[in-house]
Order: C-alpha cells, then sequence, then structure tokens
C-alpha cells in the first residue's frame, strides 16, 4: 500500500487512458463559441472538426462576440481583422461559413441571458445538426466572462431548442423544433475543476496540421514577432534559421498544436488526440439507454 502511495505521489502510474470516441452518425456540425480563436485552442478542438469535415459533416461556426478587445489594433479594426482571421481558419478547417453574432467582447454581463439563449436556438433549429461542440459550462475558473455567459446559453439552447413550446415565434419562419443527439463540451484540463473528460478522439496527421495551420492564421493575438524575437535572442534555433520574426512565431504556434496533440495522444495510447466530454442521445435517460443497449437485435 505504502508503495503503491509513493507511485501516485511521484505520479509514476498516471491516469488511465479514456476511451476512444467514435465520429457521430450525421451530416451536420454546429460550433457555438464565444470569440473568434475558439475553435483552435490548445484544448480544442480544431482537430476535431477537421476530422468531422473529413467524414462527411458540413460545419458552421457561431462567433458570439464582436472580438474587439482581441488585438492591439484599437476596437473597431480588431473587429474587423479578427474576423477576417477567423474566416480564414474556418476555411482551413474545411468549415461553410461563420455567423457573427457581434456581442461586444468582454461585456457580455450586462446581455439578458434569454436573448442570447433564444440567438442560440434560432441557429440550431435553423441549421437542425446532429452534434453541437462548444464550452463546458460546468468548467470551473475560466476566468473569461465570455466563455461563462456562451457557454451557459449554449447548454440550454441545446436541450431547449427541441421543445416546441420555446420561442413559437420561430415556427412562423418555417422552423421547428430541433432535439440535438450528440453533444461534445471542452475546457482546460489542466486548471481549474468541473470539466472532466471522458472521451478521447483520436487525430490524424493530417488533421493535426490543419489545426495547426488554421491556429496560427489568428495573427491579430498569436504568432507575436516580437514573443519570436525575444525567444531567438536567448536561444538559437536552426529550425526558424532564416526565417523573418513573423515566420518563425508562426512555426513555434504551429509546434505548440503539433506538441499538445501528441501529448494528448500518448496520455490515450495512440498518437494524437483531444479530449472531451462527450454526451450521445440516450446519456440523459440511463434507464432507456440501458435497456437499448441490452435488447437491440441486429437484423
Ligand atoms: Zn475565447
Amino acid at each position: 500500500m505504502r508503495l503503491l502511495i509513493a507511485l501516485v505521489l511521484a505520479g509514476v502510474l498516471g491516469a488511465q487512458p479514456l476511451p476512444l470516441g467514435r465520429i457521430p452518425p450525421g451530416r451536420t456540425l454546429l460550433v457555438i463559441e464565444p470569440h473568434h480563436d475558439d475553435h483552435t485552442t490548445d484544448y480544442g478542438m480544431g482537430g476535431l472538426i477537421a476530422r468531422f469535415v473529413e467524414e462527411g459533416h458540413r460545419a458552421w461556426y457561431v462567433r458570439a462576440s464582436n472580438d474587439e478587445k482581441d488585438g492591439a489594433h484599437g476596437y473597431p479594426h480588431n473587429d474587423m481583422i479578427n474576423l477576417r482571421e477567423s474566416l480564414e481558419a474556418t476555411r482551413i478547417l474545411g468549415m461553410e461559413g461563420v455567423h457573427g453574432l457581434n456581442w461586444r467582447n468582454d461585456y457580455m454581463d450586462s446581455i439578458p441571458l434569454n436573448e442570447l439563449r433564444a440567438q442560440l436556438i434560432l441557429l440550431i433549429r435553423k441549421h437542425r445538426p446532429d452534434a453541437v461542440l462548444g464550452h463546458d459550462p460546468w468548467a470551473h475558473y475560466d476566468r473569461n466572462p465570455d466563455h461563462r455567459k456562451v457557454a451557459r446559453a449554449l447548454a440550454e439552447a441545446y436541450w431547449m431548442a427541441g421543445l416546441a413550446n420555446v420561442h413559437p415565434e420561430h415556427f412562423e419562419l418555417g422552423l421547428k423544433p430541433h432535439r440535438v443527439p450528440y453533444l461534445f463540451f471542452k475546457a482546460r484540463v489542466d486548471y481549474g475543476k468541473g470539466h472532466e473528460p471522458n472521451v478521447a478522439m483520436e487525430l490524424t496527421e493530417s488533421q493535426v496540421r490543419k489545426k495547426m495551420k488554421a491556429y496560427s492564421t489568428h495573427r491579430n493575438v498569436y504568432a507575436s514577432p516580437a514573443m519570436a524575437r525575444a525567444v531567438r535572442a536567448q536561444i538559437e534555433i536552426p529550425e526558424v534559421k532564416g526565417l523573418t520574426d513573423e515566420e518563425a512565431a508562426v512555426r513555434f504556434e504551429e509546434w505548440h498544436m503539433e506538441w499538445i496533440s501528441r501529448k494528448r495522444g500518448r496520455e490515450n495510447g495512440v498518437r494524437y488526440a483531444e479530449v472531451y466530454f462527450y454526451r450521445d442521445e440516450f446519456d440523459h435517460l440511463p434507464g432507456l439507454k440501458n435497456y437499448i443497449t441490452s435488447n437491440t437485435v441486429k437484423q
């Protein structure tokens, strides 16, 4: 027992690998996020989006904020640059387009939750996604107010879009209630509590490459030449010799995406991965799920 405790304290045993997930059946994916760059952070989800698209889904991105405070160019200019980079990054991932809701960056607390949720319900009813991806609303210690607000609105909209008594005015537009069967939530797994991934999604090298490229497209907030210049002043890195500071910065960001995808892969017994909290269509009805699992017969 004493040896076991010592091994755990020393980190020798490590965490158990998560089960490997599959892309659920369907044709449409909706990614609902606060910001222009949330599809390509180190803890999600550019690789999974690329995999959904490669396996036959059409995907749309919802950017709830106007991202005016991300960057050093002043509010209106930041908004324009971040939208342009978001369009380019989502195109690299194979997505169809971006819906900008344009709420003011970092000031979302004053938006009525009902208002934001109604917009997300409308978009879910419009696109009728088979799967939705977004931030985990139960991840504690997320300091970003937009992340908390949009995540909560998403968790509620995901359920309420299927209820006929909710926003019946949408039906005058020809829309119908829509129940989303599959859900993937992301959050940092190295910080805070509340978010417990239950599935690892394996990625191919090409999917990681798309994620790397999409991430480094957000040059207004990442890939800073000044950062690269400071690093190069301290250590010599042969792989970036002859590149400009901006090119070196892009290379560093791409390596970061490659490294974190490889790390999550190694933790879960594959080469590359991302990890998520996943719900399938019957997880909220465990009794029915058990019944179906034990009684379904293949025809
Ligand atoms: Zn964000």
